[in-house]
Formats: C-alpha cells, structure tokens, sequence
C-alpha cells in the first residue's frame, strides 16, 4: 500500500509560520472517521464499548473526539484516570487495567465509576483494603500461558508475560469475589500487540468465549462483559496490508454465536481498550532537515530525536518517511536520519532510500499517532515538543505547547533561587 501523509506541504507551511517543528500533528478527519468504522463493526453487540486506552495518545483534545463515537477510556495509570477524569467521563466510562498498582490509585478509579480490572487474584484482598469493599461490577485478566500463534506464527508469547492470572486463579477470583458482594463481571486478556492479521480478535475471543463458558459451569456465574483489550495493528510498513475492521467484527460475531449464544450468553457486552489502532495513522512527526553529513555514511540530521518518538530507537521499529515536495522524485539516496541525542541508536530510519534531501526539507514520519509523542522523555535534556490538531476544514489547533527550559527545570523547586531568573 503506498503511504502518502494526510497534509500537504501547503497546509504544513502555514502550520510552521506559527508553530516550530518538531511536533506531532493529528489528523481529525482520519480519526473520526475509523473511530466511526469501529463502532459500525461492532454495531451488531448492543453492549459494545471501546475504552480508548489513554497512554498512547494522552491528550484531553483527541480524548474528547472519540466520546463522540461512545467511547470510554482505558487508564493505567493516576494520570491517566486524571485526564479520563477531566475529559467528562461518567461511572462506567472508565476501565482501569493497571498492574502492580498502588492503592490510591484503585482508590481513585473507584471514586470515578472505573471498573477496576485485577491483575492478580491478591489484588482481590489489596483492591478491599484500599477502598474498604470490592466493587460490584469487577473484571479479571487472564492469561493463558504457552505461546499464542496464529496459523504458524508466533505472535507472542503470554507464558512470558507478567500480566494476568492462569485460569485455575481466574476461577477461584469469581468465586470469592463474588463472595465478596461482586455482582456483575468481566474477563481481560491482551496476548499480542500490533498484530497485522484480521484473524487475532477472533481467535482471542474464542479463547475468551470458552473461558466464559467454563466459569460458568464451574462457579455458576455469567460474565457481562468480555474485553478483548488492545493489539490490532496498524501498517507501519508500505508492505503491510492494513486491518479490515469490518472483517474483523464479523469475524468476532461469528465466534460469538459459535460459543457464547448456545450457552445462553446471548447478551454479553463486548468491550475493547485499542489504542494504535485508534490514532497510530493519524499523527505525524513533523521535523525539519537542518544538517548533512558525509562520513562513512550519508546522515541527514533532523531537528527531532528519539525523545520525541523513541520507537525507532527502542524497538527498530520501522516508521515510514516522506520528504515533503519530493513525493514524486526518485528514492536513489540511501540515507540515515538522525536526531540529536548522545546515542548512537538514535536514528529515524537506517539505510533507507529516499530522494535527495536539501537542509530546510520538511519531513513527515508517518504512524506517531499512538505510542509516539506519550514514550516521550526528557534525556540530554531534550524538551518535548507541541501537539497540533489538523480539523477536517484545513484550518489547526495547538493542542499542547511545546516544553520551554522553564518546564525541565520546574521540579528543582527545591532551589527556587538558582532557577527563578529563567526566562523563556
Ligand atoms: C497498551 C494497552 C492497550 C492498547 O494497546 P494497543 O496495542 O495500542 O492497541 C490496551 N490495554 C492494555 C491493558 C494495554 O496495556
């Protein structure tokens, strides 16, 4: 599939007058519209609910455009539940599928309406004592062990995996919660991340349908809900086939009325916690060429780093690149694209064919809508940069500004003298 980025050198011109690269800009248009094609999938589940799961685009603005679509938010975090918190959501919008969670935090999630999903079957004790009774609605996360594969491949590999309980666990947790007064509850799982196939969600559902089942002849209680969490992927590369949505819900019904509706679970809620499939397409990092350099290799540097996407970086993740102006000219120059930082690994790309690059080229790497500007950090003392909104009309909104010194330098409040004549 060829990849072509959702702005045009024109609109990103006008953009940079007033907002300096680096930053990640969000493509409105693009976001409503899958946001739309989710829920239409799952339209056949009365009870279908996509919590967005908040860390990979943590920001109120693009929050709030997917509760237009009746999504919730999936937190993990204080944070997180925070930012849920002030976008609006009400009892019921909120999953909380943290793990090794301190107690605030439960405590917190509760106090908003959260459904609080265990990670372990102590957390059952933990959740009680922190806010003095379990909650009626709960939900547990299972993990099956042993490696997940899909017609040969290996997926992932949840026997590794710190998440979750074994299902021996699960069990007993329904049994004693719902001793302890639950009432209406839900299974988890999350086995592999940003997998390309249609076939995941319904394989996992499978899994889940028949692990509902089985609670239900074992301990006599019927789940309300089943979510299938996060992992459908999104095509980083032009070699990808994207993800039919649409294949994918019917696929998840089929499974449905195969297993759950001769149980006589007709009227389970299906929820999910997606995050790159949510956003992942529809930002970009937008930075600018500003050095060349010809070594034993040919480098462009550009003005963004790893802190601003450290995916490259930490996974050798691929992210595609295009040189803005330059879509149609030939890619005969194998290049590096690097950023900054003191760190040899920080590099947006390695040995990729590109067209010839002049210092002040605008670049757009594509896919940093999810997992992008969140894994931000502040190493070299590098600041995270601004958050642009691009509406369906053309026009922009600065969703966040940029960090100035003044924001790195903000928790040495400690030595308020020595900082206090920064300016901006
Ligand atoms: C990260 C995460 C998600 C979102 O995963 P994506 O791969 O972005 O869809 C959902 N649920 C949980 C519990 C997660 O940790």
């Amino acid at each position: 599939m060829k990849k072509r980025p959702f702005v045009t050198l024109e609109t990103l011109q006008k953009i940079i007058e007033e907002i300096p690269t680096p930053f990640h800009l969000y493509d409105e248009a693009g976001i409503r519209k899958n946001a739309q094609a989710l829920k239409d999938a799952f339209s056949w589940n009365p009870g279908f609910k996509e919590y967005f799961a908040v860390k990979a685009t943590p920001n109120p603005f693009l929050l709030s455009i997917l509760r237009a679509y009746g999504c919730g938010y999936d937190c993990s975090s204080l944070t997180e539940l925070m930012l849920a918190k002030t976008v609006g959501c009400e009892p019921g919008d909120v999953m909380f599928s943290s793990n090794d969670t301190p107690p605030e935090e439960f405590r917190f999630a509760n106090e908003i309406g959260g459904i609080i999903n265990l990670d372990d079957i102590t957390h059952i004790e933990y959740v009680e004592k922190a806010i003095g009774s379990i909650p009626e609605t709960i939900c547990c996360r299972y993990n099956p062990g042993g490696l997940f594969v899909i017609s040969n491949d290996i997926m992932d590999n949840p026997g590794d995996a710190k998440y979750g309980m074994t299902k021996p666990q699960i069990i007993q947790a329904f049994r004693i919660l719902h001793e302890k007064g639950a009432r209406r509850f839900g299974i988890h799982a999350f086995l592999a991340s940003n997998t390309v196939t249609n076939d995941y969600y319904p394989m996992l559902a499978k899994l889940l349908f028949e692990l509902a089942a089985e609670i239900k002849e074992e301990t006599g209680i019927a789940v309300s809900f089943i979510n299938l969490s996060g992992g459908i992927g999104i095509p980083y590369s032009p070699d990808d086939d994207p993800n039919d949505i649409y294949a994918i819900g019917e696929g998840v019904r089929r499974v449905y009325e195969e297993v759950l509706v001769p149980e006589g679970m007709g009227d389970v809620a299906i929820f999910t916690e997606l995050g790159r499939f949510m956003m992942g397409p529809y930002g970009c990092l937008v930075t600018k060429a500003i050095h060349e350099k010809h070594t034993h290799k040919e480098y462009i540097g550009v003005d963004a780093c790893a802190v601003n996407l450290m995916r490259p970086a930490m996974y050798g993740a691929y992210h595609h690149i295009t040189v803005m102006g330059k879509e149609h000219a030939p890619c005969d120059h194998m290049y590096d694209i690097t950023g900054s930082l003191c760190e040899n690994n920080d590099k947006f790309a390695i040995d990729r064919f590109l067209p010839r690059i002049d210092k002040g080229d605008l670049l757009v790497i594509h896919d940093t809508g999810a997992h992008g500007f969140s894994m931000g950090y502040n190493y070299n003392g590098k600041l995270r940069s601004a958050e642009v909104l691009l509406h369906e009309d053309g026009t922009f909104t600065k969703i966040r500004r940029a960090e100035t010194p003044r924001d790195y330098f903000a928790t040495f409040d400690v030595f308020p003298e020595l900082f206090s004549k920064l300016t901006d």
